[in-house]
């Protein structure tokens, strides 16, 4: 803009002047036109005034009479002032002066030389040229010191007749006044100068403009403030004879001036106003919507919806540009908006499984341990407010982990959430079962009034978990081991509560399982006592404080004494005699299970040769748990076989128990073994039948001779009538694998009766005898003779009412 405007000023200033300086120059010619014109009317007027003289009879009568009357009343010098001429000549046919008058007008002056001015006429050359000769002339002439404005005009009559009787002559000289009178009549500063004048040759300025007027007229400003115009004036004779030159203030110019600086001053204010409004409008139009629209898009982030949408152009194009990009976003935003309330959604609720993990057992679903603990914790608070009791039970199945490895984590898994459910019907309402992990389950029985009411609901428990259980379309029998720890002690830890449940279970595990046992201030703390046990036990054997009792097992029908199950004694220096459901097991794990189950063996043995011997009873069978141990080992079949040998027992004089569970790992391996013992002659028992997991229908894989009858079914029969059934159908199937049956555990004279009648052949328990040390079953022995070994003989006991 700048560029442009001072482009324009300058453009406009550099025609401007220019056409101020052509005008200048016109005007000047113009007026150095005027001032000739005024200069030749001076000559004309002086040519005018000649003619009333020389066209005047009086004057042609004066020329021929010369009389002094004419020079009298028209020649006095007062007389021709008005005409203001410096001379007056009459000059005859031959050139010669008639008459001269010359005036001093000015008396610094002289007058002029007639002759001078003749000299200078030259009126031979005039009258050759015809005009002049009939007309005159008038013109300017040059003499020494002095310029002259002359008219010559012939004398003739009034009537203008001739022939002419010579020339009047009219001077005027040009002076500085005549060239003032000029100047007042044309209102121009005009000057003259004599070419000839050595003033003039000394100027270049006017030397210059002589030689350039000598051409045509020229025109040259001399600075700011005044102009020059130059002409020359010929004389009569055509010659240039004066510079004329006319001076003038440069107005014109200095109106260009005064013009061009009032454009500058109106192109700038022009420039500013325009630039302004530009400005204006490109503010209006875009820079204010430009901010507005900045400053919206920033309001975007605090909420704003859109951005205002005007006009049509680039901008409106970005607004609308921008509100898309907006609605995009707004749209990804909801989306996203959406992701997130799905994913949060999603994190609750694996946060609420993750919690309900982390509280709960994956595979029953039962509480876990922690919330268990915590559960113990809130019953005790409780408790202390309703000043009830707490009881916590421990539960362990028997033989789990045997189920496990032989069936596989499949059957063992279903096991376990069948236990868990039966658990959760046992239990009242408010009471919690949860699981350990592995076979443990723990229940809290809280509001209790005494331990017996633990108890009672303990014994459910078993109870319950006595139904068979249909594991992989067959049934099974599981069962369990309780510890039960009670307190109406509300300051006890929930930890040591736990504790006291577990050492009971152990105690209940020790005491032949599928029981429970409440824990007392008096049971030691069992790792403990296991571990002394385990000391003290390796030392046992040596010690001789391991012996054998003998329990009588006895011919159901006939009463007859059948043969004895060996069993083993710990007699422990300071505890007493410890049980072998206690010691067994520590021997099994500590590996020394094997040396003691083979020196009971050969104790049997060596004990069975002699009363087969003393007392003559051929028939008489021993019967001696074999260890798992004993059997996984791959020389018990010549162990045996060397034992038999030393003692010199029949190998057809002994019965091997073996345990349900032993069966079922390794089955082919275990299966041979049996066949191989069966080839020496020595016969098979399964033992504990019915706690364990095997089905009837398995048994037929195995070479078994006799199925012993869990203690705990005999203890049922008379309770349930599912017992019945069960040792019924166990009856049928024996019969049909021509296998024969021992009731274990018969107590009562009516569970012998059931057994009878259902065929079972062979009973042991303490309805007969217990387990006898060997002078006890000696003396038993040599009494027979007197008192025959009957204790159970059929038809002495009372048939009750279930039997009959
Ligand atoms: P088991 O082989 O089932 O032995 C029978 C258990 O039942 C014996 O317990 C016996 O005293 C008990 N019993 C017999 N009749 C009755 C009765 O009418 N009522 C009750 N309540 N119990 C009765 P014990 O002697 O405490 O033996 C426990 C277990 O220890 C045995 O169970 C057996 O599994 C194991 N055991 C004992 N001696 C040996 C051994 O020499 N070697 C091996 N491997 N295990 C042995
Ligand atoms: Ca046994
Ligand atoms: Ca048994």
């Amino acid at each position: 803009m700048v560029g442009l405007v001072f482009g324009i000023y300058l453009v406009a200033a550099r025609l401007m002047m220019h056409s101020f300086e052509s005008i200048e120059r016109n005007d000047a010619s113009e007026n150095l036109m005027r001032a000739k014109r005024g200069f030749s009317q001076t000559i004309d007027d002086i040519y005018t005034k000649a003619g009333d003289w020389s066209t005047w009879d009086d004057t042609y009568e004066f020329m021929a009479d010369h009389n002094a009357k004419y020079v009298k009343s028209n020649l006095l010098p007062s007389a021709v002032s008005m005409l203001k001429l410096d001379v007056i000549m009459f000059v005859d046919t031959e050139g010669k002066v008639f008459h001269a008058l010359p005036i001093r007008r000015d008396h610094a002056l002289e007058a002029p030389h007639p002759g001078e001015i003749l000299a200078a006429l030259d009126l031979q050359q005039l009258q050759s040229n015809p005009a002049v000769s009939s007309r005159g002339a008038s013109g300017l002439i040059l003499l020494p010191h002095d310029s002259m404005m002359v008219a010559v005009r012939p004398v003739l009559t009034s009537d203008e007749k001739g022939p002419s009787r010579g020339w009047v002559v009219f001077g005027r000289r040009l002076g500085d006044p005549e060239i003032a009178d000029l100047r007042a009549l044309t209102h121009l500063n005009i000057g003259m100068a004599r070419l000839d004048d050595p003033a003039l040759q000394d100027s270049d300025q006017l030397n210059v403009a002589a030689g350039e007027a000598s051409k045509k007229d020229f025109v040259e400003p001399l600075d700011e403030r005044t102009i020059a115009a130059y002409s020359t004036v010929k004389d009569l004779w055509g010659e240039p004879a004066l510079l004329l030159s006319i001076q003038k203030p440069r107005t014109i110019y200095q109106q260009g001036l005064d013009t061009v600086s009032l454009a500058r001053t109106l192109i700038l204010v022009a420039g500013a106003i325009l630039g302004a409004v530009i400005l204006l409008v490109l503010e209006r139009s875009a820079l204010a919507r430009l901010s507005r629209l900045s400053m919206e898009v920033e309001k975007i982030g605090s909420g704003a919806s859109a951005v205002s949408v005007s006009g049509r152009d680039e901008l409106t194009r970005l607004a609308k540009r921008i509100n898309q990009m907006l609605a995009q976003l707004r749209a990804g935003e909801e989306q996203l908006r959406v992701h997130n309330d799905n994913l949060e959604l999603t994190v609750q609720e694996r946060t609420q499984q993750i919690e309900h993990q982390a509280f709960h057992d994956k595979l029953t679903g039962l509480p876990n341990r922690a919330l268990f603990m915590d559960r113990i914790a809130f019953a005790l608070s409780k408790s202390s407010r309703t000043n009830s009791g707490t009881a916590t039970m421990f539960l362990d199945l028997d033989n789990f982990k045997l189920v496990n490895d032989s069936l596989g984590h499949g059957v063992g898994d279903s096991l376990l959430i069948a236990v868990a459910d039966r658990l959760n019907e046992a239990i009242r309402p408010g009471d919690t079962v949860a699981r350990m992990g592995g076979d443990e389950f723990t229940v809290l029985l809280e509001d209790l009034h005494n331990v017996e009411e633990a108890e009672m609901i303990g014994k459910r428990i078993l109870q319950i978990l006595r139904r068979p259980i249909q594991l992989m379309n067959r049934e099974a029998f599981a069962s369990a081991s309780i510890g039960i720890a009670f307190t109406s002690d509300s300051f006890i830890a929930p930890e040591a509560l736990l504790k006291n449940a577990d050492t009971a279970m152990y105690r209940a595990k020790a005491n032949g399982k599928a029981n429970s046992v409440v824990w007392n201030e008096s049971m030691n703390d069992h790792a403990i006592e296991r571990l002394e046990l385990e000391t003290d036990l390796r030392r046992a054997l040596d010690n001789r404080e391991i012996y054998v009792d003998y329990q009588p097992l006895v011919d159901l029908t006939t009463g007859s004494l059948e043969g004895a199950e060996a069993l083993a004694r710990w007699k422990h220096p300071t505890r007493g005699i410890v049980p072998p459901g206690m010691f067994i097991p520590i021997a099994e794990d500590a590996g020394m299970i094997i040396s003691i189950g083979y020196w009971i063996l050969e104790e049997a043995c060596l004990q069975a040769v002699e009363w087969q011997q003393s007392f003559g009873l051929k028939e008489f069978t021993m019967s001696v748990n074999l260890s798992g141990k004993q059997l996984q080992a791959p020389d018990v079949v010549e162990r045996v076989a060397d034992t038999l040998e030393r003692t010199g027992l029949l190998a057809t004089s002994l019965k091997l128990e073996i345990t349900e569970s032993v069966l079922m790992a390794n089955r082919e391996d275990v299966v041979a073994k049996m066949n191989r013992l069966r080839a020496l002659g020595v016969r098979l028992a399964l033992d504990d039948f019915g706690t364990g997991y095997s089905s009837l229908s398995t048994l037929s894989m195995f070479p078994i001779d006799t199925l012993k009858i869990d203690r705990a079914f005999i203890s049922r029969l008379g309770d349930e009538d599912e017992a019945m059934a069960v040792v019924e159908a166990i009856m049928a199937m024996s019969r049909s694998m021509k296998m024969d049956v021992t009731g274990e555990g018969v107590e009562t004279e009516y569970q012998m009766n059931v057994l009878r009648a259902l065929g079972c052949h062979t009973g042991q328990g303490y309805l007969f005898a217990k387990p006898l040390s060997v002078s006890d079953f000696s003396e038993q022995l040599s009494d027979r003779g007197r008192r025959a070994l009957r204790v159970g003989k059929p038809g002495k006991s009372k048939p009750d009412k279930k039997a009959a």
